[in-house]
């Protein structure tokens, strides 16, 4: 298929759907929706929607007043700060006060929700880049996240429900590792996840790491962690969609790790957040 191809003709009765972040540059929900719009045959059409964070409240007001704008995906740097200008959020956003889609509702109130850490254990376990059974992927697993923002909350708290040992939150700003951890215990009632400081990491003891920083988005970026300390046997993820193979993920497979990459976690959750923000109604106007 085409560039071309992959978009389907757009009318005045196209209903306009965006991906808002900043910058836009790696956003992949466009490419995604609007493949399935076509194959589909769906009128509606994903755009990338670049608000700068500092104008986030007033870019929400003006695509409120869009008769046909109907819903988004939501990503870097405004997760977080989305949620809290939503008027309802469903139970994924309450649980990480961060949101990955909004629905701008007919009675122009906007709802919110986060399907990250759903998508993250959907992916893993539809993937399965291990060589256990997929009931074993997790099972009594010890697994270190690096980031605490909205996807390392979401994957945190997901993960928390599944049958793992334990889960380590380490992070630039431990404070913010800290207040993750306490929302997961909070919503989840699970106290097998907790807060390391970077100082303190044993890597020998991990059986999974997961890069939920946007460290990989640039080729000069720094790596996350040296894959090196850890397990020969240790699962690398990142959550890195673009590019593909990050950094991090090249000097796994290098060093013979298996690698787990970000794609995934957005392939799972794409029918979620469609249904959600109403993307895959047809004729709705
Ligand atoms: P976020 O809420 O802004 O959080 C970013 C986190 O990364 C924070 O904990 C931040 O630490 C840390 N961080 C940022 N820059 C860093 C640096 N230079 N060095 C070390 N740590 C750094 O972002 P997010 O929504 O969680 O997204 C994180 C990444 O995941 C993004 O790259 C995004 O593209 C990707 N993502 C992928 C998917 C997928 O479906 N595959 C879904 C969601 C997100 P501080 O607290 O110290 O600022």
């Amino acid at each position: 298929m085409t560039r071309h191809d992959s978009i389907r003709a757009i009318t005045g009765t196209t209903r306009l759907f965006g991906c808002i972040a900043s910058p836009t540059d790696h956003v992949r929900a466009p490419m995604i929706f609007n493949r399935i719009f076509a194959e589909r045959n769906i009128d509606a059409v994903m755009v990338p929607v670049d608000i700068p964070a500092e104008q986030l409240s007033e870019g929400i007001k003006g695509l409120k007043k869009l008769g046909n704008f109907k819903g988004a995906a939501v990503t870097i740097p405004h997760k977080l700060n989305l949620a809290a200008l939503c008027d309802e959020l469903g139970p994924g956003a309450r649980a990480t006060a961060a949101v990955n889609a909004v629905r701008f509702a007919d009675d122009d109130r906007l709802l919110g929700e986060n399907f990250d850490g759903h998508g993250f254990v959907a992916g893993l376990l539809g993937e399965n880049p291990t060589d256990l059974p997929p009931e074993h992927i997790l099972r009594d697993k010890s697994i270190l996240i690096f980031g605490a923002g909205g996807a390392a909350r979401a994957i945190a708290l997901s993960l928390a429900a599944q049958p793992i040992s334990r889960v380590d939150v380490t992070n630039r700003t431990h404070s913010r590792a800290e207040e993750a951890v306490q929302l997961v215990h909070r919503l989840g009632g699970n106290t097998k996840v907790l807060a390391i400081q970077s100082n303190h990491i044993d890597f020998h003891a991990y059986d999974m790491v997961i890069n939920a920083t946007p460290l990989g988005l640039h080729e000069n970026d720094e790596m996350p962690l040296d894959v090196n300390l850890l397990r020969i046997d240790c699962l690398v993820c990142d959550i890195i969609m673009i590019p593909e193979r990050t950094r991090l993920i090249t000097a796994a497979q290098r060093s013979g790790r298996p690698v787990h990459v970000g794609r995934y976690m957005l392939d799972y959750q794409v029918e979620l957040i469609g249904e959600f923000i109403g993307a895959f109604e047809k004729n709705s106007g």
